[in-house]
């Protein structure tokens, strides 16, 4: 057995996924909301017979390997070592370490060299003296602050770091300008930052993804400019300190989100270190699903403008969708955290401490822009804040702000209720017509699916398997694919009276295992008993059979109507014979 099999039959795929995300028993499978997509209700399943996982919701899949690589970000050399040290297989001939790394291994090694360079140049050259002034002078970031964070700065003359890595490292010039660190001009090289104190920006795993580079002086067009999107880095995804801040945010299950570097550092020196930076404005999808994994509780602390209120409007939807209590820190002296804890610490950690709720914030400030005692107040308040309120995901929380919605406006509570319907309607129109516009399945095709499903997932496998076929005597399935593994599973049963899913998918030829995989994994709903399982069975299967008669009806009619033409007498008597046959059973 090669190595890589021997670390997958050693990995149990539901233990490795539990590390990571909470898995809940369903029947034969294990479910969990995906990871990988926001959702409201669980379409990712795992199997510990098939030893796979999948998403219906956005249709990644596949074994322990695929889910650590999708969910670490990780190249397969980097996941089979973590899987073959966690199942103590030894990698004997071990082909990644010597020779050929992988792609992003070589960013990661790239970044790295940078950020030391980077950093050397700050703490140590002189060429790095007036960043270093600015830091310490202007900034008031202490020095061991700067060797935490790994701040650094990419002196003026055009290819130093270049010429270092091409010339010290030994590295190529296309590795260069792949992590985004070099650009070309002619055939000659330049130094992608220049001039810059260098924030480098690490993922949770401590690699280095990426730069941010601050101009020395405020008055240019571009303070800041960051790495463009190379393997490694990709706008949006990653937050500056979260490797720094992790544990703090974990024990305390709580993370404050702020909007820049000098902000995490500033909090970090007053001893708050639970702090990261979204670099942007607002959260995106993947920053919510990033940080969903550290802490219940996210507090925003944007900039208090305009700007910073937008941000917060933005993150929130995805932040909910995460299920996160989300607030707000207000610092109504200071135009940022970075600011407001210098000015104030006292003050700041008070502010901390007296964080409100999103929607609570939301609703002052609406109350300060519109007279809420007017009818166009009251719309225009509701109108903004109810497309919030109706995201909440806990119902109770929702009730508590719809009720304090209605008391703030002093309108009827059952009015407030009617506008969250109208909203929803009118969102569920949209996501309808965007979906039927995409698949075009037939009825027969997914009631195949949810059948063989209900076949295959149950604890009696062959009693179930039994009634459906007795019912559907004489008609194929419509999907070849169907029909092939109820063919199987006839042949099955003539020989045993057990089944067992993992052996009976060895049985199976390659073409059927995905079409197998998928039926075995379809996300049921749950039933109160066994009883309403054969009955949602029966159901089922009866509707299959009235839409296959249906459809041999319709062949059938076709075939007689030719015939009548061509004059055909004694095969019309077989066929009218036939269809009345047919259409006499589409009643029993
Ligand atoms: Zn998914």
């Amino acid at each position: 057995m090669d190595q890589v099999a021997q670390v997958r039959e050693k990995t149990d795929i539901v233990a490795l996924i539990s590390e990571y995300i909470p898995l809940k028993k369903m029947g034969r499978n294990f479910k969990a909301l995906c990871p990988f997509h926001s959702e409201k209700t669980p379409s990712f399943v795992a199997s510990p017979e098939r030893q796979i996982w999948h998403c219906f919701g956005c249709n990644l899949g596949g074994d322990c390997f695929t889910f650590l690589m999708n969910y670490e970000n990780l190249e397969f050399p980097e996941a089979l070592r973590i899987l073959a040290k966690k199942a103590g297989v030894e990698l004997a001939q071990f082909r990644f370490e010597k020779g050929v790394s992988s792609e992003k291994e070589i960013l990661y090694a790239l970044n790295h060299l940078a950020a030391e360079f980077y950093h050397y140049l700050l703490t140590k050259h002189n060429v790095g003296k007036a960043a270093l002034l600015y830091l310490t002078q202007k900034r008031g970031v202490l020095l061991p602050l700067i060797t935490t964070f790994k701040l650094g700065f990419a002196p003026r003359i055009g290819n130093a770091l270049s010429n270092y890595l091409l010339k010290k490292k030994g590295y190529k010039k296309e590795d260069l300008l792949k992590a985004g660190l070099a650009f070309q001009r002619g055939s000659d090289v330049f130094d992608f930052f220049q001039g810059r104190i260098m924030f480098p920006l690490f993922d949770h795993r401590d690699n280095v993804v990426g730069f941010s580079g601050r101009s020395l002086s405020d008055g240019v067009p571009s303070k800041y400019i960051n790495t463009k999107e190379t393997l490694v880095y990709q706008k949006g995804s990653h937050f500056f300190g979260l490797n720094i801040s992790k544990e703090e945010i974990k024990k305390e299950s709580r993370a404050i989100i702020v909007e820049g570097e000098f902000d995490v550092i500033s909090l970090f020196q007053g001893g708050i270190r639970n702090a990261v930076a979204v670099k942007g404005s607002g959260l995106t999808e993947n920053q919510a699903n990033l940080i969903s994994r550290f802490a219940q509780k996210a507090s925003l602390c944007f900039d208090q403008d305009l700007a910073g209120q937008e941000a917060i409007k933005r993150s929130l939807p995805f932040l909910e969708q995460k299920g996160l209590t989300t607030t707000v820190i207000e610092t109504p002296d200071a135009k940022d955290p970075d600011e407001a804890i210098r000015k104030n610490e006292a003050a700041f950690k008070k502010a901390l401490r007296n964080d409100v709720g999103v929607y609570d914030f939301l609703l002052a400030k609406l109350k300060r822009l519109y007279d809420p005692k007017t009818a166009d107040g009251k719309r225009k308040i509701s109108e903004e804040l109810l497309v919030f309120l109706s995201e909440i995901q806990n119902e109770i929380v929702k009730e508590h702000y719809l009720k304090k919605l209605s008391l703030e406006l002093d309108v009827s509570y059952e009015s407030v209720l009617r506008q969250v319907e109208k909203i929803k309607s009118k969102k569920e129109e949209k996501i309808n017509s965007k979906s039927s516009a995409g698949l075009s399945r037939t009825r027969e095709e997914v009631l195949e699916e949810y059948l063989l499903a209900l076949i295959l997932q149950t604890e009696e496998v062959l009693g179930i398997f039994t009634k459906a076929k007795d019912i559907l005597a004489g008609f194929e399935l419509s999907v070849p694919s169907h029909q092939r593994i109820f063919e199987r599973l006839t042949l099955h049963f003539d020989k045993s009276k057990s089944f067992n899913g993992k052996l009976f998918a060895k049985t199976l030829p390659q073409e059927l295992l995905s079409s197998f995989d998928t039926c075995f994994l379809f996300p049921l709903p749950k039933f109160s008993t066994s009883d309403r399982y054969q009955e949602e069975v029966e159901k089922i299967v009866n509707e299959l059979r009235t839409l296959y008669l249906k459809s041999k009806i319709r062949l059938i009619s076709e075939r007689i109507k030719s015939h009548e033409k061509e004059g055909r007498r004694e095969e019309l008597e077989t066929l009218k014979k036939e269809f009345s046959r047919l259409v006499s059973s589409l009643s029993k």
